[in-house]
């Protein structure tokens, strides 16, 4: 008959498999295996598609900011404006980031450079009153702001 697990020992035998569970799973995406079936979910949309109006519903893959477990949860990649995201789907919350390294997106797209893609055509340009804002108008609106002094009212 086997031992039984105190629950702080069972607890500790769950997180440990959790990390193997990761470790395993980092280590088979990056196998021509685990690469196909990532592309294959890839373009199905598992991942989530980019918020991003101008990149037209590209799909994402996983990615991590951070090689140390439990650093962050998981961010979703887009090939097209290369930006990450917060995922939406409450399914990606939980998934430890570690478990898709930071080079994983970059890694696929070597292997398979047919489903890089190329940076969108469109781009967001801001406007007020139908003409382009100048890069600097930020910035000098500030300091005019700055340099404002209001006027003093005299009381009688
Ligand atoms: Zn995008």
């Amino acid at each position: 008959m086997g031992k039984i697990c105190s629950p702080n020992q069972s607890d500790l035998i769950e997180q440990d498999a959790e990390m193997l569970y990761g470790l395993i799973h980092a280590h088979y995406i990056f196998t021509n295996h685990g690469i196909a079936q990532m592309l294959e979910e890839y373009q199905q949309g598992d991942f989530g598609y980019c918020f991003r109006v101008y990149c037209e519903n590209q799909p994402m893959l996983p990615i991590s900011l951070s090689d140390i477990p439990d650093e962050a949860m998981v961010k979703l990649y887009c090939p097209k404006c290369m930006d990450v995201y917060t995922p939406k789907s409450s399914r990606h919350h939980h998934m430890d980031s570690a478990y898709f390294s930071t080079d994983f997106p970059h890694m696929c797209f070597m292997v398979h450079p047919k489903y890089w893609t190329k940076w969108p055509a469109n781009q967001f340009v801001p406007r007020l009153n139908s003409f382009k804002i100048h890069p600097m108008a930020y910035q000098l609106q500030l300091q005019a702001a700055n340099n404002f002094k209001s006027p003093v009212k005299i009381i009688c």
